[in-house]
């Protein structure tokens, strides 16, 4: 029955003509399969054109793709509060390039011990930047972005290149969030003392300068040698004039990966997830930083979907669990638009 319905959506989908699903990669190469990360030890996928894509919590992803492994953002060893991802900060024995969206220790408290043990790049807002070479990033390694060069910044490395682009943290109404925290604070499990003492340790690896908001937060725009495009979010914050100035010249891209708010209420973070694939005109949409620990609440993805189908339904989303990856056939781009 199940394998009659997928037939059904087959033909529906064909039916319908050119449709962004081709975007993926019809693969059975383990690669597009298993849960071992390329940065862990897994493979690579066995076509050069096609990209893997794999969320590993928060806003943390790894892009692999013609032997090179990107990672965005680099908060694995979160705590004993939160879900495990089902590897460690440690095992991460491969990376070429880090991209840090931000410097709040959700985003970057690992990437200075992943960038020492793998000697990958590792690209950051000038207060992320200083907090590597604090943590004793070699120099050589670190590349301080401000993201306001209108593409003068771009980075180039083999098989892609990487645009810096100014965007902005998030800011939830406190007086939405600060109820629903209360709620949670009286109706769950409270971290013990020696879980207070892990975050605290956690917290230390990253920053919590209020310049993060406005000049520390940087989008990513990020080009394979074939011209795919993947453009990287990771904080809800509304869309800056130097987004739609770098959108303005490459017009669409092929994914968006966007920071759901921490607004909680759908039609907020709905509203936020429009603009962005307003701007970002992406096939693709891929959530991030929606998973949550012990005493805190996962935000909604579902309704965000609909909301985003609604005003465009041949957007395709995407969300999947932990280490979960996600083909592209990168060569498909030119047939979907
Ligand atoms: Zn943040």
């Amino acid at each position: 029955m199940k394998q009659y319905t997928v037939a059904l959506v087959a033909i529906a989908v064909m039916l319908h003509g050119r449709s962004s699903t081709s975007l993926l990669a019809q693969s059975n190469d383990p690669a597009c399969q298993d849960r071992t990360l390329v940065s862990t030890g897994g493979q690579f996928p066995r076509n050069p054109q096609t990209l893997a894509v794999r969320w590993t919590g928060f806003s943390n992803f790894e892009l692999a793709y013609k032997g090179q492994v990107i990672l965005l953002d680099a908060y694995f060893d979160r705590g004993s509060i939160f879900p495990s991802l089902g590897f460690k900060a440690a095992d991460i024995k491969r990376a070429n390039v880090i991209l840090i969206g931000h410097g709040h220790h959700d985003h970057m408290s690992d990437a200075a011990s992943v960038a020492i043990r793998t000697g990958a790049v590792v690209v950051g807002a000038a207060l992320t930047a200083e907090k590597l070479l604090a943590q004793k990033v070699d120099p050589k390694q670190v590349r301080s972005v401000t993201g306001t060069g209108t593409g003068h910044e771009e980075l180039k490395f083999q098989y892609f290149t990487v645009q810096p682009i100014l965007g902005r943290h998030g800011a939830p109404p406190p007086d939405i969030v600060a109820p629903f925290n209360q709620a949670l604070q009286r109706t769950t499990p409270r971290p013990t003392p020696e879980q207070s003492a892990e975050q605290l340790t956690i917290r230390a690896r990253g920053i919590s300068d209020p310049r993060v908001v406005s000049e520390g937060t940087i989008a990513y725009l990020i080009t394979l040698d074939d011209g795919f495009r993947i453009m990287y979010r990771d904080s809800g914050g509304p869309v800056t004039e130097y987004e739609k100035a770098a959108m303005a010249k490459v017009e669409r891209v092929d994914i968006a990966i966007g920071a759901i708010p921490a607004s909680v209420l759908p039609a907020l973070t709905s509203q936020q997830a429009l603009e962005y694939i307003r701007t970002y005109k992406p096939d693709v949409y891929m959530p991030a930083h929606h998973d949550g620990s012990i005493n805190e609440l996962w935000r909604a993805t579902e309704p965000i979907f609909q909301t985003l189908k609604d005003e465009n339904p041949k957007i395709v989303t995407i969300s999947k669990g932990y280490r979960e990856p996600t083909c592209f056939d990168t060569t498909k781009r030119s047939l979907i638009r």
